[in-house]
């Protein structure tokens, strides 16, 4: 009944779809979604033809990954630009939802069962300016479908200014000691999955796991929509 009064549509386009929040079939195929081989550890792409199995990348493969695994649903390019800053600035919460469901697929080869599904943390000062973490609106998905409740506030950050382009040393640089976490308790021993919006450099997920790691944490896994892939 709601349907046939508001029937569905596609969240980019606004043409119609079958089912609520999804995706229309040709914004669909916009996104270079990682769906071929890739690093088992990390989920970083490899080329289409390459396919030897359980393979780690250079960076995996030298020990220098700080989480278990993470995946990315898709690759950052002008598509997922186009969709990931209104989401983030533009109050496009709408997105939330295809995001999300993206981002459990990716999730689709590894086994895990989290015990809490994590938001990388906004600064107060941002949480205020923004109104909504964007991250926290990715997890609630995601902790409803692993049944893993979603923490928000065991790990405080605190506010930098961004500083525009960086290098990845720099980046790694600008981050450490940003979080701390508030509730030791609620995160040792526990198997935690970090959500986020896009990845860059990884930075933050390594310092988010090394702080968490520290506390206590067992296992910290990651999810992002999209992340850079470096095309040289
Ligand atoms: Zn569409
Ligand atoms: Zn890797």
């Amino acid at each position: 009944m709601i349907d046939f009064l508001f029937p569905p549509t596609c969240p980019i386009c606004g043409g119609s779809v079958d089912l609520c929040g999804a995706l229309c079939d040709d914004c669909w195929g916009y996104f270079d979604w990682i769906d071929g081989p890739h690093c088992k550890c990390c989920g970083y792409p490899f080329p289409d033809d390459y396919d030897i199995g359980d393979a780690l990348c250079p960076v995996c493969a030298a020990g220098k990954n700080e989480l278990e695994c993470m995946r990315a649903a898709c690759v950052y390019d002008d598509m997922s630009r186009s969709v990931m800053l209104p989401f983030k600035h533009g109050g496009r919460i709408k997105y939330a939802h295809f995001m999300s469901h993206a981002m459990i697929w990716a999730l689709r080869d590894i086994d895990i069962a989290p015990d809490l599904v994590m938001p990388v943390p906004l600064a107060n000062r941002r949480l205020f300016h923004r109104g909504y973490n964007q991250a926290t609106l990715l997890s609630r998905e995601i902790s409803r479908v692993y049944g893993a409740p979603i923490d928000f506030n065991s790990v405080r950050r605190k506010y930098r200014p961004n500083m525009g382009h960086k290098t990845h040393a720099q980046r790694f640089e600008h981050i450490r000691g940003v979080f701390n976490v508030a509730h030791p308790e609620r995160v040792r021993g526990k198997k935690i999955l970090l959500v986020d919006d896009v990845m860059t450099s990884g930075a933050t997920f390594a310092e988010l796991s090394r702080v968490l790691r520290r506390a206590g944490a067992a296992e910290i896994y990651g999810v992002v929509f999209c992340r850079v892939v470096r095309t040289n």
